[in-house]
């Protein structure tokens, strides 16, 4: 059998979009540039991947606790954040195409074109000005300067008529209310990121749940983004889904802390069934850190556009807990009754996007295989979170066979996502749950009603195609046994 596995991010947008996992959002009208839609099958994967995220951090752990906080919050915090000062990316202009670009991400593409025609000792010399940009004049001036010494052209047109380097915001500002104006300081913003919902209710979760330092809050929910560049898929969106939890932490424990973190959510990323030799972590370099940053490392997947990240994990010190306390003026700190100490904790965050996971686990789970002359696409995806766990299907469409695939049908549903299929060829239509990622086939068969005693019918595992015949009545130990013991290859 030849394998072929995931070459180009293109297989998976095709596919995302033939079988319904993933759409370009108001597609009917042209589409919304880096907004995406989830279909039926990709909205269950995302929804057993948030799950198996919660599970983990909240089920598992009891200092763990969970927190909705609304996507709208008060002008103040994204002051007391940081965010509307510095969440800026460097943007210019081509003046011939009026196409915006990262200015930044522009050297960078630069930079890979001259390692690519082998001119290592001018792209090293590029990285080296592009790494320390922002430490002569200012970003903006020096990254201008780079553009214009290196001639670097606009990608798509080719010419090289640049406007400016200017920062550009990425929050989203929206009207609230009928008179805000949004000019006199009250413009209010769709969350750039989960976190400060959970710091602004630290104390509220603090109060109410009896927690104790060390203690962590977890929030699933919708970040905005107006990135500049915005393309590879789901990679990059303007409204995305993140998974944040921030463990408080006594100052002087944080180094502890952050290392253990690091280390379990890799081993979370194994356990969702990624092969472990497509992850790596990544720490930044000292001078590469956010300023409200101690530690920080990426968790990264080798994508088809090759390693990105998928999450970060931080020592944020207690920048957020302070700022918040400045701004507000109400005090986010913790008493610790045993050691008769207050203090303002620590905060180690794990931050990873969602749709980016969903990307990672399509990707990882991609191949094409041939087998005896005739191929197929499958996705080997964890059945733990297969959008579809079982397929059933009468052999052909004759009542005792219909009858029982049926009661088979209605037993398993509701413990488990099951799709009844009677249409087509049985190879069809193994050949379609191999597309969706379904990891069990159950096939009702003249063999198996018309025989002496029990019932039977043979289930088909998905990544090796075997087949067992198997007593109807096994058919839920046979699907929860495969399940737990399943190994990504
Ligand atoms: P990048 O450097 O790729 O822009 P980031 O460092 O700004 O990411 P964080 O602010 O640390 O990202 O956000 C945490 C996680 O949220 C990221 O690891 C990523 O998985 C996800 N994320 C961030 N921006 C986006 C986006 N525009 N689209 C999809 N997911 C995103």
């Amino acid at each position: 059998m030849s394998v072929t596995e995931l070459e180009n991010l293109d297989t998976i947008v095709s596919l995302a979009k033939a079988r319904g996992f993933i759409y370009q959002s108001s597609e009917i009208y042209g589409g919304l540039g880096a907004v995406y839609d989830y279909g039926p099958l990709g909205t269950e994967l995302k929804r057993n991947i948030r799950d198996f995220w919660w599970t983990e951090m909240t089920r598992r752990h009891d200092n763990i606790v969970g927190l909705d906080a609304a996507i709208l919050m008060h002008p103040k915090v994204w002051e007391a954040s940081g965010h509307v000062e510095g969440f800026n990316d460097p943007m210019i202009d081509d003046k011939q195409s009026n196409k915006r670009y990262r200015a930044d991400m522009l050297v960078e593409g630069h930079i890979a074109r001259l390692r690519g025609k082998g001119k290592a000792e001018e792209a090293d010399e590029l990285q080296q000005l592009l790494d320390t940009a922002g430490s002569r004049e200012g970003l903006c001036e020096d990254l201008h300067q780079i553009i214009m010494d290196h001639e670097i052209r606009a990608p798509e047109s080719g010419a090289f008529e640049w406007t400016e380097v200017r920062q550009f915001n990425l929050m989203f500002q929206t009207q609230f209310g009928a008179t805000s104006s949004g000019d006199d300081g009250d413009a209010v913003y769709l969350r750039p990121e989960t976190a400060q919902g959970i710091f602004v209710n630290f104390k509220n979760v603090m109060d109410t749940a009896r927690q104790q330092v060390p203690f962590g809050i977890a929030q699933v929910g919708k970040a905005f983004r107006n990135e500049v560049v915005a393309r590879q898929f789901i990679f990059r969106m303007r409204e995305f889904e993140q998974m944040e939890m921030q463990y408080f932490v006594e100052p002087g424990t944080d180094e502890e802390s952050y290392n253990n973190w690091l280390n379990k959510r890799l081993e979370w990323h194994k356990a969702l069934g990624i092969r472990p030799h497509k992850l790596r972590t990544h720490p930044h370099p000292e001078d590469k850190l956010a300023h409200y940053a101690a530690d920080a490392a990426d968790i990264e997947y080798e994508y088809p556009i090759g390693w990105q990240e998928v999450e970060g994990i931080h020592n944020r010190t207690d920048f957020d807990l302070s700022q918040h306390h400045e701004y507000s003026g109400k005090k986010l700190e913790y008493y610790d009754q045993k050691k008769q100490k207050r203090y303002t904790p620590y905060v180690i965050e794990t931050s990873i996007g969602l749709d980016r996971t969903v990307m990672m686990a399509l990707c990882d789970a991609y191949r094409e295989e041939e087998v005896d002359g005739d191929s197929r696409t499958v996705l080997k995806l964890n059945p733990a979170i297969a959008p579809t766990d079982v397929g059933i299907f009468p052999l052909i469409k004759k009542d005792k066979l219909q009858d029982l695939a049926h009661k088979i049908e209605q037993d398993l549903r509701g413990d488990y996502k099951v799709l009844y299929d009677e249409s087509g060829s049985i190879g069809k239509r193994y050949r379609r749950q191999d597309e969706a990622g379904t990891p069990f086939c159950i096939t009702v068969d003249f063999d198996g009603v018309e025989s002496e005693g029990e019932d039977t019918v043979t289930i088909r595992y998905r990544d090796d195609m075997t087949q067992d015949r198997v007593p109807v009545s096994r058919l839920r130990e046979v699907i929860s046994d495969k399940t737990k013991s399943w190994k990504p290859e």
